[in-house]
């Protein structure tokens, strides 16, 4: 089977139109919502990520700032901060980037969000609304990955409540901002959810798990863990892992750095090629499986159009209006 490619980028494109006229409406009843991140130091990973909010801002016509705090700022500090963009009418959304320094904790910053300004769910309140399955804002990526799943669906001329109520889905990984919130997500929706993570596969328990999913969404980071032997024949597979990794040019094999030899035959991996790949082997997986999304251009490209989307939600909410 040759499978079908879930495309990303072009789902992307089709939420970032309806969001663009559920802004013009809201423009039109007054409100003129943005998103805020906070940092606090110089944390590469959370500087480039913040560089990609305010870019995708702008190109959405959303309004954006950046609360930046020194590196040695006291948790007391962080916390008024977030308290000053909760107070700010013109933010609707607030993002903390993360990681912080060590003197500031996470649930100190996390706890004293609006929990209505609380868009990518990392609130307790509101996750513990998605395990109510009461309205609240569905973290990004698993919101993401549901995106996808629905719309794939419903492209192949299926009801999307009839598919997933009691399907077989195995996701793998158990992160609070992706694996667990997505089994939530796909519990809400009746289907027979399976967790695994590290300690299933310590066990040499992934396969019986992976391998009778009718939809295996994996969530791992660790580049290549899913290989055809894992996946039942016709799985739709969504694949939601982001690796940067070195090939080598000898023997092909997937490296994390170009400091060491090639971890298969020891080759020097100093001029090598780098490249961005998934948690599943692509290629093979996509002779087995019915549809699966691609890396990059699958569950990545719709993350942000999920942010967006409860950005407006949020903005909604303060305007009084039914969500
Ligand atoms: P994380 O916090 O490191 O969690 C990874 C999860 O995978 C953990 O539950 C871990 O289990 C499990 N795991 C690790 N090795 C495994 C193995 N060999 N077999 C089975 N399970 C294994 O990562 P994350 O934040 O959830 O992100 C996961 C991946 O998604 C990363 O590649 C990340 O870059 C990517 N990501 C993509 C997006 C997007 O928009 N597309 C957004 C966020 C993250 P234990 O906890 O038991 O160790």
């Amino acid at each position: 089977m040759a499978a079908k490619i879930i495309d990303g980028k072009a789902i992307a494109a089709e939420v970032r139109e309806e969001l663009a006229r559920e802004l013009q409406e809201l423009r039109a009843a007054g409100a003129d919502p943005g998103i805020a991140t906070l940092m606090v130091g110089d944390d590469f990973g959370a500087g480039m990520y913040r560089g990609a909010v305010e870019k995708f801002c702008v190109e959405m016509g959303l309004g954006y700032r950046n609360e930046q705090l020194p590196a040695d700022t006291d948790e007391a500090t962080v916390v008024a901060a977030v308290r000053s963009l909760n107070d700010d009418p013109s933010v609707a959304g607030i993002l903390p980037l993360r990681p912080f320094p060590a003197q500031v904790s996470d649930s100190a910053v996390i706890n004293s969000i609006d929990v209505g300004k609380d868009v990518d769910c990392f609130h307790p309140f509101n996750m513990g609304r998605l395990t109510l399955n009461e309205p609240t804002f569905p973290p990004a990526t698993p919101a993401a990955c549901i995106e996808l799943l629905e719309r794939h669906i419903k492209a192949e001329g299926k009801d999307v409540t009839d598919a997933l109520e009691g399907a077989e889905v195995c996701v793998v990984g158990h992160s609070n901002i992706v694996g667990k919130p997505l089994a939530l997500l796909l519990l809400n929706r009746n289907a027979t959810t399976t967790v695994s993570h590290v300690f299933t596969s310590n066990r040499g328990n992934l396969a019986k798990h992976t391998s009778v999913a009718d939809i295996l969404i994996v969530a791992a980071g660790v580049p290549n863990l899913i290989g055809p032997d894992l996946v039942k024949e016709g799985a739709v597979v969504l694949d939601v892992g982001i690796n940067r990794v070195v090939v080598c040019p000898v023997c092909g094999t997937l490296n994390r750095s170009k400091k060491n030899p090639c971890r298969a035959c020891g080759s020097d991996l100093a001029e090598a090629q780098q490249k961005t790949v998934g948690d599943v082997d692509f290629d093979a997986v996509a002779a087995k499986a019915s549809a699966i999304t691609p890396v990059p251009g699958g569950v990545g490209a719709v993350t942000n159009m999920m942010l967006a989307r409860n950005t407006l939600r949020a903005a909604r909410q303060r305007l009084g209006e039914p969500q």
